[in-house]
């Protein structure tokens, strides 16, 4: 599932792409993915708007459209945005084209369609109508704003984590993450955790975050100590050499160290 971190290499993908183009046209090819519009007011109201800006929050990607309306999109599970010239093949399961001034086409691919799409007035009204949290990369999203979240938290650290409305991009993968780099075992109860384990959460996020997106989220650039590269029961941690553990919760799983994340 697109998290944070690949949710800005998208935003970075768009901008050396389809950034300033203006839109010729645009297919619904799946009205299922539309909130709270319809396919024929989206193609209209998109039809000849230029994208001027990007930014992102959590998991959303927002495009600044020259109409005061703002494109927002989300990625759901499995959603990604292709990026082709006119004519070529047109990825499977894609959803919506934006056909471009330029001659290229801009596909918003989701082949689980759990993804969303949506004009909306307002970044800010929309952040707040879905009472997000705040975006846990930004520069001003600073420790003492994640101490004062954490604080008297009930439940486990890496449920709180994802919890979108308390913070807002990390998911199932970067969770196991950072807590991985932080040597919490997942399943901690937030008020076992003293001020200084929670302040080494807070930096391992932002240092995964950062590898991360340096590496455009691709396998192969990620620094080889990253659990994501092993992410499979019995593997060889690649920081201690002890076993990878996998624990079940709420139908996905969860992977740790049982050497160097231990429970408490
Ligand atoms: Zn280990």
């Amino acid at each position: 599932m697109p998290e944070l971190p690949e949710v800005e290499v998208f935003r970075q993908i768009f901008n050396s792409s389809a950034l300033n183009q203006k839109v010729a046209k645009v297919d619904v090819l799946d009205d299922g993915i539309l909130e709270n519009i319809s396919s024929r007011a989206f193609e209209i109201r998109m039809k000849n708007a230029t994208f001027q800006a990007t930014h992102r929050h959590g998991k959303y990607l927002f495009v600044e459209l020259d109409t005061e309306e703002t494109l927002m999109i989300h990625f759901g599970m499995t959603g990604y945005l292709e990026y082709y010239k006119d004519g070529e093949e047109e990825p499977e399961y894609s959803r919506i084209v934006f056909n471009l001034n330029n001659g290229y086409n801009l596909y918003y691919v989701c082949p689980r369609k759990l993804g969303r799409v949506s004009l909306v007035e307002d970044e800010a009204d929309f952040i707040e109508e879905n009472k997000l949290g705040p975006d846990t990369y930004s520069d001003e999203f600073k420790w003492e704003d994640f101490r004062e979240i954490m604080k008297g938290k009930r439940g486990s650290i890496k449920t709180t984590l994802m919890n979108q409305q308390l913070l807002a991009g990390i998911g199932n993968v970067y969770s196991d993450e950072i807590l991985f780099h932080s040597n919490i075992y997942p399943f901690t109860e937030v008020n076992e955790l003293n001020e200084e384990e929670l302040r080494t959460i807070f930096e391992k996020m932002k240092m995964v975050f950062e590898q991360a997106i340096k590496a455009e989220v691709k396998e192969e650039k990620f620094p080889k100590n990253f659990l994501l590269l092993k992410r499979s029961e019995g593997e060889e941690c690649p920081i201690c050499g002890g076993m990878i553990k996998r624990e079940k919760y709420s139908g996905r799983s969860s992977y740790y160290c049982e050497a160097h994340q231990k429970k408490k």
